[in-house]
Protein backbone atom coordinates (compact mmCIF):
# COMPACT_ATOMS: atom_id res chain seq x y z
CA UNK A 1 0.00 0.00 0.00
CA UNK A 2 1.15 3.38 -0.37
CA UNK A 3 -0.08 6.80 -0.67
CA UNK A 4 -1.98 8.73 2.64
CA UNK A 5 -2.49 7.66 5.52
CA UNK A 6 -5.83 6.01 6.51
CA UNK A 7 -8.23 8.97 6.91
CA UNK A 8 -11.64 9.44 4.91
CA UNK A 9 -11.36 9.16 0.72
CA UNK A 10 -14.15 10.68 -0.83
CA UNK A 11 -14.43 9.16 -4.50
CA UNK A 12 -15.96 11.30 -6.85
CA UNK A 13 -15.13 15.33 -6.61
CA UNK A 14 -18.64 16.86 -8.13
CA UNK A 15 -21.14 18.39 -5.85
CA UNK A 16 -21.38 15.96 -3.17
CA UNK A 17 -17.62 15.10 -2.75
CA UNK A 18 -17.13 18.63 -1.96
CA UNK A 19 -19.77 19.00 0.41
CA UNK A 20 -19.14 16.54 2.47
CA UNK A 21 -14.96 16.90 2.25
CA UNK A 22 -16.39 20.71 3.55
CA UNK A 23 -18.66 19.16 6.21
CA UNK A 24 -16.39 17.08 7.48
CA UNK A 25 -13.93 19.88 8.75
CA UNK A 26 -16.39 21.93 9.58
CA UNK A 27 -17.97 18.86 11.75
CA UNK A 28 -14.61 19.52 13.41
CA UNK A 29 -12.85 16.48 11.46
CA UNK A 30 -9.08 16.28 12.12
CA UNK A 31 -7.87 13.05 10.02
CA UNK A 32 -6.87 13.12 6.54
CA UNK A 33 -9.31 13.54 3.44
CA UNK A 34 -8.46 12.34 0.15
CA UNK A 35 -10.72 13.31 -2.81
CA UNK A 36 -10.71 11.40 -5.86
CA UNK A 37 -11.93 12.96 -9.13
CA UNK A 38 -11.96 11.30 -12.71
CA UNK A 39 -12.64 14.81 -14.32
CA UNK A 40 -9.34 17.07 -14.74
CA UNK A 41 -10.97 19.74 -13.43
CA UNK A 42 -11.84 20.79 -10.10
CA UNK A 43 -14.96 20.22 -8.60
CA UNK A 44 -17.84 22.60 -10.44
CA UNK A 45 -21.36 22.97 -10.51
CA UNK A 46 -23.57 21.15 -13.08
CA UNK A 47 -26.73 23.10 -12.74
CA UNK A 48 -25.27 25.68 -14.68
CA UNK A 49 -24.16 23.88 -17.77
CA UNK A 50 -27.85 23.53 -19.50
CA UNK A 51 -28.18 27.30 -18.34
CA UNK A 52 -25.73 29.96 -18.26
CA UNK A 53 -22.46 27.96 -19.99
CA UNK A 54 -24.96 26.89 -22.82
CA UNK A 55 -26.19 30.62 -23.02
CA UNK A 56 -22.25 31.77 -23.33
CA UNK A 57 -22.47 33.77 -20.03
CA UNK A 58 -20.00 31.98 -17.69
CA UNK A 59 -17.36 29.50 -18.44
CA UNK A 60 -16.48 28.52 -15.44
CA UNK A 61 -18.57 27.34 -12.57
CA UNK A 62 -15.98 25.94 -10.11
CA UNK A 63 -17.62 25.08 -6.33
CA UNK A 64 -14.61 26.43 -4.88
CA UNK A 65 -11.15 29.09 -5.39
CA UNK A 66 -7.76 27.00 -6.12
CA UNK A 67 -6.78 28.26 -2.50
CA UNK A 68 -9.42 26.21 -0.46
CA UNK A 69 -7.87 22.49 -1.05
CA UNK A 70 -5.10 23.56 0.90
CA UNK A 71 -6.70 25.76 3.48
CA UNK A 72 -8.97 22.95 4.38
CA UNK A 73 -6.25 20.55 4.44
CA UNK A 74 -8.08 18.45 1.39
CA UNK A 75 -5.61 16.62 -0.60
CA UNK A 76 -7.64 16.90 -4.12
CA UNK A 77 -6.39 14.28 -6.70
CA UNK A 78 -7.80 15.01 -10.59
CA UNK A 79 -7.79 12.67 -13.36
CA UNK A 80 -7.66 9.55 -10.69
CA UNK A 81 -10.73 7.47 -11.25
CA UNK A 82 -10.82 4.72 -8.52
CA UNK A 83 -10.75 1.35 -10.32
CA UNK A 84 -11.96 -0.97 -7.45
CA UNK A 85 -12.55 -0.90 -3.74
CA UNK A 86 -11.92 -3.94 -1.19
CA UNK A 87 -13.83 -3.22 1.67
CA UNK A 88 -11.85 -6.62 4.13
CA UNK A 89 -8.64 -4.76 3.38
CA UNK A 90 -9.86 -1.06 3.46
CA UNK A 91 -8.12 -0.28 0.53
CA UNK A 92 -9.18 1.42 -2.69
CA UNK A 93 -7.26 1.40 -5.88
CA UNK A 94 -6.54 3.99 -7.73
CA UNK A 95 -5.47 4.21 -11.61
CA UNK A 96 -4.40 7.62 -13.38
CA UNK A 97 -6.92 8.62 -16.22
CA UNK A 98 -4.68 9.36 -18.79
CA UNK A 99 -2.45 6.22 -18.43
CA UNK A 100 -4.62 3.45 -16.77
CA UNK A 101 -1.47 1.44 -15.97
CA UNK A 102 -0.08 3.85 -13.37
CA UNK A 103 -2.24 2.62 -10.38
CA UNK A 104 -1.93 2.99 -6.02
CA UNK A 105 -3.56 1.69 -3.38
CA UNK A 106 -4.69 4.02 -0.81
CA UNK A 107 -6.05 2.62 3.16
CA UNK A 108 -9.10 4.22 4.48
CA UNK A 109 -10.74 4.35 7.43
CA UNK A 110 -13.97 5.54 6.29
CA UNK A 111 -14.83 5.68 2.45
CA UNK A 112 -17.51 7.73 1.01
CA UNK A 113 -18.45 6.95 -2.62
CA UNK A 114 -20.11 10.22 -4.83
CA UNK A 115 -19.66 9.03 -8.09
CA UNK A 116 -22.61 10.17 -10.01
CA UNK A 117 -24.52 9.30 -13.40
CA UNK A 118 -23.11 8.78 -16.84
CA UNK A 119 -25.81 9.84 -19.52
CA UNK A 120 -27.71 6.94 -21.02
CA UNK A 121 -26.80 6.94 -24.65
CA UNK A 122 -29.04 7.05 -27.68
CA UNK A 123 -28.29 3.73 -29.68
CA UNK A 124 -26.71 3.66 -32.84
CA UNK A 125 -25.31 7.47 -32.27
CA UNK A 126 -21.17 6.47 -31.11
CA UNK A 127 -19.24 8.21 -33.13
CA UNK A 128 -21.45 10.27 -34.73
CA UNK A 129 -20.41 14.26 -34.82
CA UNK A 130 -22.91 16.55 -33.85
CA UNK A 131 -24.72 14.20 -31.65
CA UNK A 132 -24.18 15.54 -27.79
CA UNK A 133 -25.03 14.32 -24.29
CA UNK A 134 -25.46 16.97 -21.33
CA UNK A 135 -22.77 15.83 -17.96
CA UNK A 136 -20.08 17.48 -17.84
CA UNK A 137 -18.27 21.00 -18.34
CA UNK A 138 -16.92 19.39 -21.77
CA UNK A 139 -19.70 18.16 -22.59
CA UNK A 140 -21.05 21.37 -22.41
CA UNK A 141 -18.61 23.31 -23.92
CA UNK A 142 -18.35 20.96 -26.72
CA UNK A 143 -22.10 21.76 -27.63
CA UNK A 144 -21.86 25.48 -27.02
CA UNK A 145 -18.68 25.51 -29.54
CA UNK A 146 -21.08 24.14 -32.20
CA UNK A 147 -23.89 26.34 -32.01
CA UNK A 148 -22.74 29.33 -33.30
CA UNK A 149 -22.15 27.35 -36.46
CA UNK A 150 -25.91 25.54 -36.30
CA UNK A 151 -29.32 26.30 -37.80
CA UNK A 152 -31.47 23.59 -36.00
CA UNK A 153 -31.11 21.68 -33.59
CA UNK A 154 -32.86 18.51 -32.32
CA UNK A 155 -33.00 17.88 -28.39
CA UNK A 156 -34.51 13.85 -27.53
CA UNK A 157 -36.10 13.61 -24.26
CA UNK A 158 -37.91 16.13 -22.73
CA UNK A 159 -36.74 15.37 -19.04
CA UNK A 160 -35.71 18.56 -16.71
CA UNK A 161 -32.29 18.90 -18.51
CA UNK A 162 -33.97 18.05 -22.51
CA UNK A 163 -35.78 20.62 -21.81
CA UNK A 164 -33.04 23.47 -20.11
CA UNK A 165 -31.44 22.55 -22.86
CA UNK A 166 -34.23 23.21 -25.43
CA UNK A 167 -34.87 26.54 -24.09
CA UNK A 168 -31.40 27.64 -24.48
CA UNK A 169 -30.30 26.40 -27.84
CA UNK A 170 -33.84 27.98 -28.68
CA UNK A 171 -32.38 31.20 -26.14
CA UNK A 172 -29.79 31.25 -28.86
CA UNK A 173 -31.22 32.00 -32.00
CA UNK A 174 -31.36 27.88 -33.11
CA UNK A 175 -35.22 26.24 -34.00
CA UNK A 176 -35.24 23.68 -31.70
CA UNK A 177 -37.61 20.43 -31.94
CA UNK A 178 -38.17 18.59 -28.40
CA UNK A 179 -38.64 15.37 -29.37
CA UNK A 180 -40.34 13.21 -26.42
CA UNK A 181 -41.93 9.80 -26.53
CA UNK A 182 -44.40 10.62 -23.46
CA UNK A 183 -47.80 12.62 -23.75
CA UNK A 184 -45.88 15.76 -22.53
CA UNK A 185 -42.67 16.93 -21.11
CA UNK A 186 -41.75 16.09 -17.62
CA UNK A 187 -44.70 13.71 -17.79
CA UNK A 188 -43.00 11.18 -15.72
CA UNK A 189 -41.63 13.49 -12.79
CA UNK A 190 -44.58 15.55 -12.62
CA UNK A 191 -47.68 14.03 -14.51
CA UNK A 192 -48.98 15.23 -18.19
CA UNK A 193 -51.23 18.23 -16.52
CA UNK A 194 -47.98 20.08 -15.43
CA UNK A 195 -45.88 18.31 -18.65
CA UNK A 196 -49.28 20.63 -20.62
CA UNK A 197 -48.31 23.63 -18.96
CA UNK A 198 -44.25 23.24 -20.00
CA UNK A 199 -45.38 22.28 -23.49
CA UNK A 200 -47.25 25.58 -23.48
CA UNK A 201 -43.92 27.60 -22.21
CA UNK A 202 -41.90 26.28 -24.55
CA UNK A 203 -44.01 26.26 -27.35
CA UNK A 204 -44.80 30.41 -26.49
CA UNK A 205 -40.86 30.42 -27.10
CA UNK A 206 -41.10 28.89 -30.52
CA UNK A 207 -39.78 25.26 -29.64
CA UNK A 208 -41.46 22.83 -31.64
CA UNK A 209 -42.73 20.46 -29.32
CA UNK A 210 -43.28 16.82 -30.58
CA UNK A 211 -44.88 14.56 -28.02
CA UNK A 212 -45.98 10.78 -28.76
CA UNK A 213 -43.08 9.95 -30.69
CA UNK A 214 -39.60 9.04 -30.43
CA UNK A 215 -36.63 8.90 -32.75
CA UNK A 216 -36.12 5.93 -34.75
CA UNK A 217 -33.15 6.75 -37.13
CA UNK A 218 -30.50 9.26 -36.63
CA UNK A 219 -29.98 10.16 -40.29
CA UNK A 220 -26.20 11.39 -41.15
CA UNK A 221 -24.06 12.84 -44.08
CA UNK A 222 -21.18 10.52 -43.77
CA UNK A 223 -19.80 10.40 -40.37
CA UNK A 224 -22.08 13.73 -39.51
CA UNK A 225 -25.23 14.33 -38.36
CA UNK A 226 -28.16 15.79 -40.57
CA UNK A 227 -31.08 15.10 -38.82
CA UNK A 228 -33.35 12.67 -37.37
CA UNK A 229 -36.41 10.29 -38.39
CA UNK A 230 -38.96 9.89 -35.82
CA UNK A 231 -41.58 6.91 -35.06
CA UNK A 232 -44.44 8.31 -37.12
CA UNK A 233 -42.16 8.71 -40.18
CA UNK A 234 -41.49 12.48 -40.46
CA UNK A 235 -38.04 13.49 -41.12
CA UNK A 236 -36.47 16.68 -39.01
CA UNK A 237 -33.20 18.29 -39.88
CA UNK A 238 -30.73 18.88 -37.44
CA UNK A 239 -26.87 20.29 -37.59
CA UNK A 240 -26.79 19.23 -33.64
CA UNK A 241 -28.67 16.64 -31.77
CA UNK A 242 -28.98 16.47 -28.04
CA UNK A 243 -29.68 13.29 -26.14
CA UNK A 244 -30.98 13.64 -22.62
CA UNK A 245 -32.77 10.35 -22.08
CA UNK A 246 -31.79 9.79 -18.63
CA UNK A 247 -28.54 8.14 -16.72
CA UNK A 248 -27.20 5.96 -15.72
CA UNK A 249 -25.77 5.36 -11.76
CA UNK A 250 -21.72 5.30 -12.11
CA UNK A 251 -21.33 1.72 -10.10
CA UNK A 252 -18.59 -0.21 -12.63
CA UNK A 253 -16.25 0.10 -9.67
CA UNK A 254 -17.77 -1.53 -7.32
CA UNK A 255 -17.87 -5.16 -9.42
CA UNK A 256 -16.19 -7.83 -7.21
CA UNK A 257 -16.42 -5.96 -3.96
CA UNK A 258 -20.14 -7.28 -2.27
CA UNK A 259 -21.27 -3.69 -1.87
CA UNK A 260 -25.01 -4.31 -1.90
CA UNK A 261 -26.77 -2.68 -5.27
CA UNK A 262 -30.09 -1.57 -4.81
CA UNK A 263 -32.73 -3.45 -7.92
CA UNK A 264 -33.24 -1.50 -10.97
CA UNK A 265 -36.61 -1.12 -9.88
CA UNK A 266 -35.78 0.71 -7.29
CA UNK A 267 -33.71 3.09 -8.85
CA UNK A 268 -30.66 1.21 -8.70
CA UNK A 269 -27.32 2.57 -7.80
CA UNK A 270 -26.13 2.09 -3.98
CA UNK A 271 -28.00 0.68 -1.54
CA UNK A 272 -27.74 2.73 1.41
CA UNK A 273 -29.52 3.07 5.11
CA UNK A 274 -31.51 6.25 6.02
CA UNK A 275 -28.03 7.51 6.72
CA UNK A 276 -26.02 6.70 4.17
CA UNK A 277 -24.18 3.60 5.07
CA UNK A 278 -23.99 0.71 2.21
CA UNK A 279 -23.65 -2.66 3.15
CA UNK A 280 -19.61 -2.63 3.55
CA UNK A 281 -18.30 -1.51 7.15
CA UNK A 282 -16.98 2.62 6.97
CA UNK A 283 -18.55 3.09 3.62
CA UNK A 284 -20.84 5.42 2.91
CA UNK A 285 -22.59 6.70 -0.52
CA UNK A 286 -24.67 9.76 -1.13
CA UNK A 287 -25.86 11.99 -4.08
CA UNK A 288 -26.78 10.85 -7.40
CA UNK A 289 -25.44 7.53 -7.50
CA UNK A 290 -26.71 7.16 -4.06
CA UNK A 291 -30.30 4.54 -2.99
CA UNK A 292 -31.10 5.29 0.73
CA UNK A 293 -33.58 3.87 2.26
CA UNK A 294 -36.81 6.34 3.09
CA UNK A 295 -38.30 6.66 7.01
CA UNK A 296 -41.50 5.07 5.24
CA UNK A 297 -38.93 1.89 4.79
CA UNK A 298 -39.12 2.52 0.98
CA UNK A 299 -35.80 3.34 -0.84
CA UNK A 300 -34.99 6.39 -3.32
CA UNK A 301 -32.40 7.53 -5.74
CA UNK A 302 -32.50 11.36 -6.59
CA UNK A 303 -31.05 13.17 -9.07
CA UNK A 304 -30.68 16.66 -7.74
CA UNK A 305 -28.97 19.22 -6.24
CA UNK A 306 -30.75 20.43 -2.91
CA UNK A 307 -31.13 16.33 -2.35
CA UNK A 308 -27.27 15.89 -2.76
CA UNK A 309 -26.18 18.69 -0.35
CA UNK A 310 -28.59 17.17 2.41
CA UNK A 311 -27.24 14.05 1.92
CA UNK A 312 -23.93 15.02 2.36
CA UNK A 313 -23.91 17.46 5.29
CA UNK A 314 -26.25 14.07 6.70
CA UNK A 315 -23.28 11.66 5.85
CA UNK A 316 -20.28 14.40 6.95
CA UNK A 317 -22.05 14.73 10.72
CA UNK A 318 -22.31 11.28 11.32
CA UNK A 319 -18.65 10.12 10.25
CA UNK A 320 -17.35 13.52 12.13
CA UNK A 321 -19.84 13.12 15.18
CA UNK A 322 -20.49 9.29 15.52
CA UNK A 323 -24.91 10.47 15.54
CA UNK A 324 -27.20 11.40 12.62
CA UNK A 325 -28.23 15.25 12.30
CA UNK A 326 -32.02 15.98 12.26
CA UNK A 327 -34.35 15.49 10.08
CA UNK A 328 -34.43 16.84 6.39
CA UNK A 329 -36.52 19.40 5.30
CA UNK A 330 -38.90 18.71 2.49
CA UNK A 331 -37.05 17.82 -0.74
CA UNK A 332 -36.94 20.75 -3.15
CA UNK A 333 -35.44 21.03 -7.07
CA UNK A 334 -35.77 23.85 -9.51
CA UNK A 335 -34.96 23.55 -13.21
CA UNK A 336 -34.37 27.52 -15.16
CA UNK A 337 -36.62 27.43 -18.62
CA UNK A 338 -36.53 30.46 -20.28
CA UNK A 339 -37.21 33.15 -18.05
CA UNK A 340 -38.91 31.02 -15.29
CA UNK A 341 -38.03 29.33 -12.49
CA UNK A 342 -39.74 25.74 -12.59
CA UNK A 343 -39.85 24.67 -8.62
CA UNK A 344 -41.10 21.50 -7.01
CA UNK A 345 -41.00 20.94 -3.11
CA UNK A 346 -42.20 17.53 -0.94
CA UNK A 347 -42.91 14.49 -3.17
CA UNK A 348 -45.15 15.01 -5.71
CA UNK A 349 -45.96 12.00 -8.20
CA UNK A 350 -46.59 11.78 -11.52
CA UNK A 351 -50.38 9.77 -10.41
CA UNK A 352 -50.56 12.37 -7.58
CA UNK A 353 -53.97 14.40 -8.02
CA UNK A 354 -52.92 17.65 -9.08
CA UNK A 355 -54.89 20.66 -8.40
CA UNK A 356 -53.78 23.86 -10.63
CA UNK A 357 -54.67 26.53 -7.88
CA UNK A 358 -52.94 29.81 -9.68
CA UNK A 359 -52.36 29.82 -13.92
CA UNK A 360 -52.18 33.48 -15.03
CA UNK A 361 -50.95 31.74 -19.13
CA UNK A 362 -47.84 31.21 -18.16
CA UNK A 363 -46.62 31.41 -14.32
CA UNK A 364 -48.70 28.67 -12.58
CA UNK A 365 -48.87 26.85 -9.07
CA UNK A 366 -50.19 23.88 -8.56
CA UNK A 367 -50.90 21.23 -5.65
CA UNK A 368 -50.60 17.49 -5.55
CA UNK A 369 -52.31 15.50 -3.26
CA UNK A 370 -52.99 11.36 -2.57
CA UNK A 371 -55.49 10.01 -0.53
CA UNK A 372 -56.74 13.79 0.72
CA UNK A 373 -52.94 14.46 1.77
CA UNK A 374 -50.60 17.20 0.24
CA UNK A 375 -47.51 15.81 -0.75
CA UNK A 376 -46.28 18.79 -2.63
CA UNK A 377 -46.11 21.61 -4.45
CA UNK A 378 -44.84 23.10 -8.25
CA UNK A 379 -44.59 26.67 -9.34
CA UNK A 380 -43.17 28.03 -12.03
CA UNK A 381 -42.27 32.10 -11.30
CA UNK A 382 -44.03 31.83 -8.10
CA UNK A 383 -41.10 31.54 -5.55
CA UNK A 384 -43.70 33.04 -2.84
CA UNK A 385 -46.12 30.05 -3.63
CA UNK A 386 -43.54 27.73 -3.56
CA UNK A 387 -41.95 28.53 -0.11
CA UNK A 388 -45.45 29.61 1.88
CA UNK A 389 -46.34 25.74 1.43
CA UNK A 390 -43.23 24.62 2.90
CA UNK A 391 -44.58 24.38 7.00
CA UNK A 392 -47.53 22.48 5.46
CA UNK A 393 -45.09 19.66 3.79
CA UNK A 394 -43.62 19.19 7.51
CA UNK A 395 -47.18 17.16 8.93
CA UNK A 396 -49.61 15.70 7.00
CA UNK A 397 -51.61 18.09 5.56
CA UNK A 398 -55.43 17.69 4.37
CA UNK A 399 -55.30 18.62 1.13
CA UNK A 400 -59.29 20.41 1.90
CA UNK A 401 -56.98 22.87 4.25
CA UNK A 402 -55.29 24.60 1.15
CA UNK A 403 -58.07 24.25 -1.22
CA UNK A 404 -60.46 25.74 1.02
P1 LIG B 1 -21.69 14.57 -9.76
O1 LIG B 1 -21.85 16.03 -9.61
O2 LIG B 1 -22.01 13.96 -11.09
O3 LIG B 1 -20.18 14.18 -9.39
C1 LIG B 1 -19.70 12.86 -9.54
C2 LIG B 1 -18.23 12.92 -9.91
O4 LIG B 1 -17.67 11.63 -9.67
C3 LIG B 1 -17.98 13.22 -11.38
O5 LIG B 1 -17.08 14.29 -11.52
C4 LIG B 1 -17.36 11.93 -11.92
O6 LIG B 1 -16.41 12.12 -12.94
C5 LIG B 1 -16.71 11.37 -10.67
N1 LIG B 1 -16.46 9.91 -10.73
C6 LIG B 1 -17.28 8.94 -11.22
N2 LIG B 1 -16.72 7.73 -11.07
C7 LIG B 1 -15.52 7.93 -10.48
C8 LIG B 1 -14.48 7.05 -10.06
N3 LIG B 1 -14.58 5.72 -10.20
N4 LIG B 1 -13.38 7.60 -9.49
C9 LIG B 1 -13.26 8.95 -9.32
N5 LIG B 1 -14.23 9.82 -9.70
C10 LIG B 1 -15.35 9.31 -10.26
N6 LIG B 1 -30.33 19.67 -10.05
C11 LIG B 1 -31.26 20.54 -9.60
O7 LIG B 1 -31.78 20.35 -8.49
N7 LIG B 1 -31.64 21.63 -10.34
C12 LIG B 1 -31.12 21.87 -11.58
O8 LIG B 1 -31.49 22.86 -12.23
C13 LIG B 1 -30.16 20.96 -12.10
N8 LIG B 1 -29.62 21.14 -13.33
C14 LIG B 1 -28.74 20.24 -13.82
C15 LIG B 1 -28.23 20.41 -15.11
C16 LIG B 1 -27.33 19.50 -15.65
C17 LIG B 1 -26.81 19.69 -17.05
C18 LIG B 1 -26.92 18.37 -14.88
C19 LIG B 1 -25.96 17.35 -15.48
C20 LIG B 1 -27.42 18.19 -13.60
C21 LIG B 1 -28.32 19.10 -13.06
N9 LIG B 1 -28.85 18.95 -11.76
C22 LIG B 1 -29.78 19.85 -11.29
C23 LIG B 1 -28.46 17.79 -10.93
C24 LIG B 1 -27.29 18.09 -9.98
O9 LIG B 1 -26.26 18.74 -10.67
C25 LIG B 1 -26.82 16.77 -9.42
O10 LIG B 1 -27.85 16.31 -8.56
C26 LIG B 1 -25.50 16.86 -8.65
O11 LIG B 1 -24.45 17.25 -9.49
C27 LIG B 1 -25.17 15.49 -8.05
O12 LIG B 1 -23.91 15.55 -7.44
P2 LIG B 1 -23.04 14.20 -7.23
O13 LIG B 1 -21.86 14.62 -6.43
O14 LIG B 1 -23.90 13.11 -6.78
O15 LIG B 1 -22.57 13.79 -8.72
Amino acid sequence: MSGSSAGVIVVGAGLGGIRVAEGLRSNGYEGSITLIGAEPHPPYDRPPLSKSVLLGKEDRVDLKPPEFFGESSIELRMGERVRAISPADHTVTVENVDDPDRTETLGYESLILATGLVPRPLPGTAGISGVHVLRTISDALALREEIDGAGRAVVVGAGFIGCEVAASLNQRGLTVTLVEPAPTPLAVALGPEIGALVTRLHVANGVDVRTGVGVDEILTNGSAVRGVRLGDGSVVDADIVVVGIGSIPVVDYLDGSGIELAPRESGGGIACDECGKTSAPDVYALGDVANWRTEDGGTRRVEHWTHTVEQAAEVAHRIARSDATTPAAPPYFWSDQFDLKIQVLGRPAATDEVHIVDDDGRKFLAYYSRDGILTGVVGAGKVGGVMKTRPKLLTPTPIADLLG
